[in-house]
């Protein structure tokens, strides 16, 4: 049976996600009214991000509604991550085609799941029917002048990557069955499907680069372009050394023929939401120990340069990978 907008805000949403609002504390008024009214701490200053999925360009046709609804937030508590900031609240703004419980019940799971593991509070929205597409506003804090940018490194800093690039374009690769080349083992077939499904925004490594990275950038539309958007932005040069590229286990062995495509898909694929930084040598140490707590890894892949030039090198020979990452505006030949 199909839904009225009213039952489907209550059920899936506003019922799930109180529990979350009160525990904060500080959401004043959540959904339900006009707007919802929400108290910034004292001193801390609001960060604000937003980011939308389109059925069909962001993810397939088909894609379970449950990771729909965890990549939905997660690509925008990654945002958050990025800027050293404390997630707290999100809007929804949900376009359906229709009312469906099967749809709803896994969608809302998904992104509740998420938001509760990082204490995060749903606090309003907007329901539509249309074309499926969800975007998420995400709203966090950092103290005052504590933020992470990425027009604020140097040349001769160090550029470091978290987790295993490369891994969430093999795992929607995988996801769109244009698989019939790879013969993976099951554990690394999933661990790489996992990757581009249920994507882990890290909070906790961007909360501990404040005060240590001088620049930061989440990884959502290929490393090297990412990474070469943070040195345009710092007016600084960029070099990526390949041999250094954090390559998983299960992106080798999906091209254990062709280590070369394995380096490029962890160069070049989207929907990483690794964070890339940058953290001046001196500093390199006070990284090591601020890191010891933090669960992903983190890898150092090059440097900043001061002439403006953007470089993937491998035994100091440039190597060829396409830095442009993905632009909906553009079409390539
Ligand atoms: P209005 O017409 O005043 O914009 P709506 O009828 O669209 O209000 O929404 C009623 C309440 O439900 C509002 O508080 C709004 O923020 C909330 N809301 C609507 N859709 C969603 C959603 N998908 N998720 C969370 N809250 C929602
Ligand atoms: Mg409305």
């Amino acid at each position: 049976m199909l839904l009225g907008e009213f039952t489907l805000i209550d059920r899936y949403f506003r019922v799930p996600a109180e529990a979350l609002s009160r525990a904060r504390g500080d959401v004043v008024l959540g959904i339900g009214d006009d707007a919802a009214l929400l108290q910034v701490p004292e001193g801390m200053q609001l960060v604000a991000a937003l980011d939308t999925l389109v059925a069909g360009k962001h993810f397939p046709h088909g894609t379970s509604p449950e990771s729909l609804g965890h990549r939905a937030l997660a690509v925008n508590v990654s945002d958050l991550a990025a800027m050293g900031a404390n997630p707290a609240w999100f809007l929804l703004a949900l376009t359906l085609p229709e009312a469906d419980p099967a749809f709803l019940q896994p969608f809302s799971h998904g992104m509740l799941r998420l938001a509760a593991q990082h204490s995060m509070a749903l606090v309003g929205g907007d329901t539509t029917s249309g074309p499926l597409s969800v975007s998420v506003q995400a709203m966090g804090f950092t103290a005052g002048g504590a933020a992470l940018r990425r027009d604020s490194a140097s040349p001769g800093d160090l550029v470091f990557v978290s987790g295993t690039p490369g891994d969430a374009a093999a795992g929607l690769l995988l996801e769109m069955n244009r698989r019939s080349n790879y013969e993976l083992a099951p554990d690394h077939e999933q661990w790489l499907r996992r990757r581009f499904l249920f994507p882990e925004p890290r909070v906790v490594l961007g909360v501990a680069l404040r005060g240590i990275a001088s620049a930061c950038i989440d990884v959502s539309d290929g490393l090297a372009a990412d990474a070469g958007k943070l040195a345009v932005a710092s007016g600084c040069g960029l070099r990526i050394d390949v041999e250094r590229l954090p390559l998983s286990a299960a992106l080798r062995a999906m091209h254990a023929t062709n280590l070369d495509e394995a380096s490029r898909m962890a160069l070049t694929g989207g929907d990483d939401y690794e964070l890339c930084f940058t953290v001046p040598p001196a500093r390199a140490e006070q990284l090591r120990l601020q890191l010891s707590n933090v669960k992903c890894g983190v890898t150092c892949i090059g440097t900043l340069d001061a002439a403006p030039a953007l470089q993937v090198l491998r035994a100091g020979m440039p190597f060829a990978c396409d830095m442009r990452g993905f632009d909906h505006f553009t079409v390539r030949g």
